[in-house]
């Protein structure tokens, strides 16, 4: 072995590199590596002029070189790949399912900082604060403490003045001293310093409160059991009630695993902003072993997390969709909490589902997996009926209360107010709604009041309820105005706008759904003593700004929360005895075939957030379509009657679960390029089908019913297929085989298992 190898071939592998190509790239191996090249390594190489990371991902044969010579890969920065091996397969399956180029994959999954992303890290995100730690309170003591050091006494007493907490720099800047100074009050330990960036994270500051000693159920305990026996991989659909007590299955499933077998895990909720509640019973049991992944991280603050969990200092990651990709090694279980929500779905490329993303990573690594939800998707319910999930039920409310009346309020009949202007208040606050917000506020109890709001895309419908819908999809009619015309975006079919009701003869009126602000204008005007927060996308533009309202409302400084759908979720307030819902057909009409399942979802959800306490509580929900089966099951809390009626009307016309769906979108700045595009794209998908007999159906192309997003046109073309592999085929040959126009910004995109069509 001591005499030199003679130079032979280079060693050649495949990098993701983070570029709209779906393809990887052949580089050769350096000779000698700084760390071992190996699958999930990070890679420094040069692209065209520049220097880009991208992630080795196996050897390669050099088959994609041809002729041409491969460039050197210049450095390998890390000791240990950046991917374990099950995170690159996971990789991987998601870049094949969705149709997207492995390196942009690769991007989403690893944290910014690694430089993967083409952004740079921002800088100067973090500052150094200093924070008061011992309180002096008589001048005595002060007296004694600084005695010998003035300058620390000023600089104490400014950070006093300061509320205690202060960045370093502004100290040193008013008092024109040195760090020893702020050194020196750290020494002696009345202060102390921090790291943090310029938005507060509350989930560092905020204690983590006591857990209160629980015992389970007997059905609590039976899913708990069923949950630890269950093999390595299995899953189960946790299907429990609102405030069934989910969580604390969770959690004593978690205390098995990470405890007693020193195993990781991963809990993943909707959106952590949201739900401080349900973060903080995590940390109220595992403290420290928790790393709670927020967007409110700064990317190097989020580094740091990554690196804590991957060294296993931290053995549970809490987060939002993204924690689904925490690098846990040894991982014993996954949990999805509120498995239904929309939000697990990724709105940008890549478009993964972190729930089926959780599925298959419990599958290849092993852990179990939990989804839960009191409202299960009919994905996850298709799944348990057939045996893939195994499901687990608790029915009953832990600690027994009851499940909150619901009264449904016929907005119709509201139309007998006398005035127009009195009509018009009252489709908006009818009499009962209004009369029990008065009694709310007189006995001192909280209320809140839901404006379901969804997209922009708007239908129409009569005084009498009814709805335009397209004859052969069973799905609303989007108004377009230019032409003026309703458009099923399904497959097209097209009426004029605005005609008579086919029903009752009445006329139609376009729908353009109300403001948050509207119905707070309205509710002041009506209780002008009440308390009102408004809480939707305009009153939540700073990062903790959820937080801070519903804070609020904990404290009972808030007589009426007043939002959109993101008050609905995981709220836990005993004061809260009524809930109120605007306006449901809003959310029924929306042209999309999971209207009515969200409606659902969202009516069960707010529902289930009254009469949490002794009080007990009320719902009331305003529609002009009593007779609903959304509106009907969400009344009774029947998700079983719900499931089995809208599984039904899932078969004809076929939709999911029955079926695949994917959306192809094609969007620029030219409205009849885009048409004209999209008209192409369509073509060869109904083309190809036929060559490769693949059976998929190719709906479309027609507008998008939100036409125009931020000055892009947009249309797309539906596709339906029994099973997964077809489609697949389709979209590859679709990515790989169609070049997308260079002129007016044209673009492209897949969605597979859309959760919205709008
Ligand atoms: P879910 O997530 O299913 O809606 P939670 O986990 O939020 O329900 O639990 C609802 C409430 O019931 C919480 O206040 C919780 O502390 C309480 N709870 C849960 N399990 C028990 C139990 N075994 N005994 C008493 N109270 C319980
Ligand atoms: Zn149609």
């Amino acid at each position: 072995m001591t005499a030199p190898a003679s130079p032979g071939p280079p060693r050649l592998v495949e990098v993701a590199l983070p570029l709209p190509l779906l393809r990887t790239f052949t580089y050769a191996a350096p000779d000698a590596p700084r760390h071992p090249l190996v699958p999930g390594s990070r890679v420094v190489v040069p692209v065209r002029q520049r220097r880009a990371i991208g992630i080795c991902v196996g050897e390669s044969d050099g088959a994609a070189l041809g002729d041409i010579r491969p460039k050197a890969i210049l450095d390998v920065p890390d000791a240990e790949p950046a991917l374990a091996p099950d995170l690159l397969a996971l990789c991987r399956w998601i870049a094949d399912y969705h149709v997207v180029p492995l390196g942009l994959v690769c991007r989403a999954v690893l944290p910014a900082a690694l430089g993967v992303a083409a952004r740079p890290a921002p800088a100067g995100r973090t500052e150094r604060l200093l924070v008061l730690a011992r309180e002096l309170p008589t001048l005595l003591e002060r007296d004694a403490a600084f005695k010998r050091a003035p300058q620390q006494r000023q600089l104490y007493e400014l950070l006093e003045q300061l509320g205690g907490r202060a960045p370093v720099k502004l100290l040193l800047e008013r008092l024109g001293c040195t760090m020893a100074v702020v050194d020196g009050l750290e020494r002696r330990g009345l202060a102390r310093s921090e790291q943090e960036g310029r938005d507060r994270d509350p989930f560092a500051s905020r204690p983590a409160p006591a857990a209160p000693p629980l015992v389970p159920s007997p059905a609590q305990q039976a899913a708990i059991d069923a949950i630890l026996a269950g093999a390595p991989g299995a899953a189960f659909l946790l299907h429990g009630i609102t405030g069934s007590g989910k969580t604390l299955v969770y959690l004593r499933v978690l205390e098995q695993v990470v405890r007693r077998e020193g195993r990781s895990a991963i809990v993943l909720v909707p959106e952590i902003a949201l739900t401080p509640q349900a973060v903080d019973r995590f940390r109220a049991v595992f403290g420290d072993q928790v790393a709670v992944l927020h967007s409110g991280l700064s990317d190097g603050e989020r580094l740091d997390a990554w690196r804590a969990l991957r060294r296993g200092d931290k053995r549970i990651a809490v987060g939002a969709r993204s924690a689904i990709f925490a690098p846990l090694a040894d991982l014993g279980a996954i949990i999805v909490d509120e498995e239904h929500e929309a939000s697990y779905k990724q709105a940008e490329t890549p478009r993964y589902h972190a729930r089926d993303v959780a599925l298959m990573r419990a599958r290849e690594t092993g852990a179990r997996c939990v989804l839960g939800s009191a409202t299960p998707s009919l994905e996850s319910w298709r799944n348990a009926e057939e045996g893939r999930l195994a499901r687990l039920t608790l029915g009953e409310r832990a600690g027994g209360g009851a499940l909150p009346a619901v009264r449904v309020l016929d907005l119709r009949q509201e139309l007998t107010a006398s005035t127009p202007d009195e009509k018009a208040r009252r489709q908006v606050l009818s009499a009962p709604l209004e009369a029990l917000l008065r009694d709310r506020l007189a006995k001192g109890e909280q209320s809140i009041l839901l404006l379901n709001r969804r997209g922009y895309a708007s239908f129409v419908q009569c005084p009498a309820g009814h709805v335009a819908s397209c004859p052969d999809c069973s799905i609303s009619l989007t108004y377009h105005r230019t032409p003026e015309r309703l458009v099923c975006h399904y497959c097209q079919h097209t009426e004029p706008a605005l005609k008579a009701c086919v029903e009752c003869g009445a006329t139609m009126e376009r729908q353009r759904g109300l403001g948050t602000q509207q119905v707070e204008r309205l509710v002041l005007e009506r209780l002008p003593q009440a308390r009102v927060a408004r809480m939707d996308v305009d009153t939540t533009t700073g990062k903790w700004a959820h937080t801070t309202i519903l804070d609020r409302v904990g404290r009972g400084e808030v007589d009426i929360l007043l939002g959109t759908q993101m008050i609905a979720k995981g709220l836990d307030f005993p004061n809260v005895t009524l809930v109120g819902v605007i306006d449901a057909d809003i959310g029924i009409n929306l042209p999309d075939f999971r209207a009515s399942e969200r409606t659902f979802q969202l009516l069960s959800q707010v529902a289930g957030r009254a009469g949490r306490g002794p009080k007990g509580g009320e719902v009331v929900i305003q529609t002009r379509v009593p007779g609903h089966h959304a509106v009907r099951h969400a009344a009774a809390h029947d998700f079983l009657a719900f499931v089995r009626e809208e599984l039904a009307a899932r078969e004809h016309p076929p939709y999911p679960p029955t079926l695949r769906l994917a959306n192809v979108v094609v969007s620029g700045l030219d409205e009849r390029a885009v048409a004209a595009f999209a008209a192409q794209v369509t073509d060869w998908l109904i083309a190809a089908d036929t060559r490769f007999g693949l059976g998929v159906t190719v709906l479309g192309p027609a507008p998008c019913p939100i036409e125009r997003i931020k000055t892009r046109f947009r249309w797309h073309a539906i596709l339906k297929s029994g099973a997964p592999a077809p489609l697949t085929r389709l979209l590859r040959g679709l990515m790989t085989g169609v070049d997308v126009p260079a002129a007016h910004e044209m673009r492209l995109v897949v969605d597979r298992d859309p959760v919205s069509l709008l």
